[in-house]
């Protein structure tokens, strides 16, 4: 630590990402594809033009682009690198250390980790028995409210009207709904459809999962005009250019391959419930996912045995050791042979224990 580094960051408590040990693991901690992007994606970086010259700050073309995609108006989109930089973004326009912000017990880390950086007061609302949000448990509470739909890291996907009602119940408060995942089978629920009815709402979504393109950095907001207008505002004070030329072209390019993009949701959800099938079959306790994961665990199996054990087979997959969960796993839906190659892995660990059980009888 410096002596310049500024007193209130003192404590800062660093985000924990998904291993990367190189190219002989099998990647299903990040929840990414394991298959490339469309190839339109990499032919405009083949042929990348113009970069001496600073991009569009306003990111018409994009922004257009996924307006027409949402049948609304580029007024109502922001995008930005990534969906954490737009959650940075709307917590920097929004709220100062000090104001409370209300989010699940068990969600996705980066927005503890925020709060806590920045000064504001994370209400932790616990999760019901069974693992779910209920957000009628946030309905009275008058501060803002942050939840994922469908659900980081348990998958379920909650139904459009809790989250209208949770939006109308309190007109004055904020509600950010993280739909990061929303795209694998739950379009239907989408808080998108209640942005021109309500300017309490903001929907954050990502190229990370759906779109394969984690390490391209692109997600965006949608949100009424006025609401986008000031977070316009903060970023064109104080990073304009805050997407790359080159994001801005993959994602496009990206957009234009709606193909792709279907061919791939449609196999991860197929994949998916072969998976869920295939563990149910080996006696895990499967929570019913709606994205490109799967939330497990075992009577046999400690998830940090598990995590472990597949560890040492090279296959990464995802243990948070908070008391609640510390028994579930997080697996990342990869290909069919990916799948297969993870169950047969998953059998031959717990046959190895039934083994050393009946040798110690
Ligand atoms: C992956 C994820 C993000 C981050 O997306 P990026 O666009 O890669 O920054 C945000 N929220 C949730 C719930 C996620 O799972």
């Amino acid at each position: 630590m410096s002596t310049f580094l500024a007193k209130s960051f003192e404590t800062i408590v660093a985000y924990n990402p998904g291993e990367q040990l190189g190219d002989d693991y099998l990647k299903l901690n990040a929840n990414e594809s394991s298959q490339e992007p469309s190839p339109r994606v990499l032919e405009v970086l083949k042929n990348a033009q113009k970069l001496n010259y600073y991009n569009d700050p306003f990111q018409s073309k994009l922004r257009q682009k996924l307006a027409d995609l949402h049948s609304l108006e580029m007024s109502n989109i922001l995008v930005g690198t990534g969906a954490d930089d737009v959650l940075d973004l709307i917590f920097r326009t929004f709220f100062e250390r000090g104001d409370k912000i209300a989010f699940p017990k068990i969600t996705y880390p980066f927005y503890k980790g925020y709060a806590d950086t920045f000064g504001y007061e994370a209400l932790e609302v616990p999760l019901t028995k069974d693992l779910h949000v209920d957000l009628s448990d946030y309905e009275e509470l008058p501060h803002a409210v942050l939840v994922v739909n469908p659900d980081a890291p348990t998958g379920f996907l909650k139904p459009l009207s809790a989250i209208k009602k949770l939006v109308a119940s309190h007109p004055e408060r904020l509600v950010i709904v993280d739909e990061a995942y929303i795209d694998f089978g739950g379009e239907s629920e989408t808080a998108i459809s209640l942005v021109n009815d309500f300017s309490n709402v903001i929907v954050v979504r990502t190229f990370s999962k759906s779109r394969q393109l984690a390490g391209a950095r692109i997600g965006y907001a949608v949100a009424c005009k006025e609401l986008i207008k000031d977070m316009e505002a903060l970023k064109m004070a104080v990073n304009p250019f805050n997407i790359s030329l080159l994001q801005e072209e993959v994602a496009l390019a990206s957009l234009e391959d709606e193909f792709h993009f279907e061919k791939h949701v449609k196999e991860i959800i197929e994949n998916r419930d072969f998976l869920t099938s295939a563990l149910r079959i080996l006696g895990f306790t499967v929570l019913n996912s709606k994205t490109n994961f799967v939330y497990a665990s075992s009577k046999v199996i400690s998830g940090a045995e598990l995590y472990e054990k597949l560890r040492a087979r090279h296959i990464l997959i995802r243990h948070y050791a908070t008391e609640e969960v510390k028994d579930f796993v997080r697996i990342s839906i990869g290909t069919k042979q990916e799948m297969h190659r993870l169950v047969s892995e998953i059998d031959a660990i717990l046959k190895e224990k039934d083994h050393v059980k009946s040798v110690n009888f």
